[in-house]
């Protein structure tokens, strides 16, 4: 049975891998690895000028981050040229399709005059019924042709059962002839694609509803050519909250799987929101690890109608997903130490805020660090960023941190050094000795509590949120707190 289970991810390789493709790669492969089948990658490439080398590179590189691995191919569909000719030919050997000489003029004329007679727009299949000699006189004079599917005449149906959408019908009458190779010669897509798919044994096609126009006129096809037709699912589309497309022209970076990576994402924190994105597991589960994805996921539950991909252009911070986001963040706080310190370690080093000993006798410390800090961090690029001051003395002090903790209190100008002295006199410098050497600050000064503390909190970390600073100076350490209070004034001066 299994090996009978085979589906396909096709992509046309004419720009970035889309989440939305990404998430038609998920699908096929969640179905494959669930039922022990096989997933193939076939890069549909025909259209010479639109396809790129740098896009396909895209692609392949964005399907292995995403960690969605494939046991065949990559195919490329040009290689395979001769079998769409071949499948061509024995349509038209088998009375399955007809050559068409009509030239684009013919057929422009042919429209308008439909559209103004108001009668169905289609190809009125002039060609369909030439006699033999017609044929080979036009042929003989060199008339270029294109060659056209014939749809059966007589009353009916074409059908299929959609996994997702249910049955699936539509009348031979409401299906023109459609263009199956161009007048250069070259097969469309129609049917390279149906004839890909017989090759490569093709048990299941998972794709969008994008594709609905063509399923019925491929399903005639593999009929025409004697092969069974695959079992079909045809997914929501994702569009934006009005309901838009989403696409890099309107959308910018943030609809390419490459963003995700570059911009600290979790390729499994992705994976998991994308699939929830059109498919459901029947209870409100949102977490679910790569088994147990692949466990729970079955074609029927692929949700009818679309999905929405919430985007806000306006906040820099949440400009993706604020559920892709949350999804991050728990994949991020949770993750093993170890793990996210090896993820986060080539953007430490390009920022330079990684130590030689983080390999090594500040292992421990650094693990601690990524722990209290990622209580607030949604991407790994926080780390380099909010970051920073975890690591190093020069960072960015969040403005809100700035004004509302430091500036607002003018005095504190002269306190930070005082508070400096006396954490510096401490003997042993840990959450409990340095509790109370603030506390007693505060009550000599008679201010609250949270002046010094949040104002130390901007001025250690540059950040108006964190973990209890008593752990923050502990963890610091005496001579990192000490010499940064020591050094507020710059703070004021800016
Ligand atoms: N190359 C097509 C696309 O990228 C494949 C469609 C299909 O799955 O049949 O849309």
């Amino acid at each position: 049975m299994a090996d009978d289970v085979r589906l396909r991810f096709p992509p046309s390789p004419t720009g970035y891998l889309h989440i939305g493709g990404a998430r038609t790669a998920l699908l096929n492969w969640l179905y494959a690895r669930k039922h022990g089948g096989k997933l193939i990658l076939r890069i549909e490439d025909t259209d010479a000028e639109r396809s790129t080398e740098e896009s396909i590179k895209g692609i392949i590189e964005g399907m292995e981050w995403l960690g969605i691995d494939w046991d065949e191919g990559p195919y490329f569909q040009t290689e395979f040229a001769a079998d769409h000719n071949k499948a061509a030919q024995t349509l038209l050997d088998s009375g399955h399709a007809y050559k068409c000489f009509c030239t684009k003029e013919d057929l422009d004329a042919k429209r308008e005059a439909a559209m103004a007679a108001k009668t169905t727009v289609g190809y009125d299949k002039t060609c369909r019924h030439l006699s033999g000699e017609e044929i080979q006189a036009r042929e003989d004079a060199g008339t270029p042709f294109v060659i056209r599917f014939k749809v059966p005449e007589r009353e009916g149906s074409v059908s299929y059962d959609d996994k997702v959408l249910g049955y699936m019908e539509r009348a031979y009458c409401d299906i023109e002839d459609f263009v199956i190779v161009r007048s250069n010669g070259k097969p469309l897509y129609l049917l390279c694609n149906v004839v890909d798919d017989i090759r490569d044994r093709i048990s299941h096609v998972v794709r969008g509803q994008d594709h609905l126009t063509n399923t019925h006129r491929q399903v005639l096809v593999y009929k025409a050519l004697g092969a069974p037709v695959p079992v079909f699912a045809h997914m929501p589309l994702t569009l934006d909250t009005n309901k838009k497309k989403i696409s890099k022209r309107s959308h910018g970076e943030i609809v390419a799987v490459q963003w995700y990576r570059d911009n600290g994402f979790l390729p499994w924190a992705l994976c998991n929101f994308l699939v929830l994105l059109g498919w459901s597991p029947g209870d409100d589960t949102e977490i679910f690890s790569k088994e147990e994805l692949i466990q729970a996921f079955t074609l029927e539950r692929i949700n009818k109608s679309n999905s929405i991909f919430n985007y806000k252009k306006d906040d820099p911070k949440f400009i993706t997903d604020p559920k892709l986001l949350h999804t991050n963040a728990h994949y991020l706080r949770t993750m093993d130490l170890a793990e996210l310190a090896a993820l986060l370690k080539p953007q430490m080093q390009a920022a330079g805020l990684w130590r030689d000993s983080f390999d090594s006798e500040q292992k421990e410390w650094l693990h601690t660090t990524l722990d209290m800090a990622r209580e607030r961090f949604y991407t790994l690029k926080d780390f380099t960023t909010e970051g920073r001051g975890w690591f190093v003395d020069d960072f960015d002090m969040d403005p809100k941190a700035l004004q509302k903790n430091v500036l607002k209190h003018g005095e504190l100008k002269e306190w930070f050094p005082e508070l400096a002295e006396r954490l510096e006199r401490l003997t042993t410098f840990t959450a409990e000795s340095c509790k109370e050497a603030v506390k007693e600050f505060a009550a000599e000064k008679d201010i609250k509590l949270g002046i010094p503390m949040n104002g130390a909190r901007a001025i250690l970390l540059g950040q108006i949120k964190g973990p209890s600073m008593f752990d923050v100076f502990a963890h610091l350490g005496q001579e990192t707190v000490v010499r940064r209070l020591k050094d507020a004034g710059k703070w004021f001066e800016a």
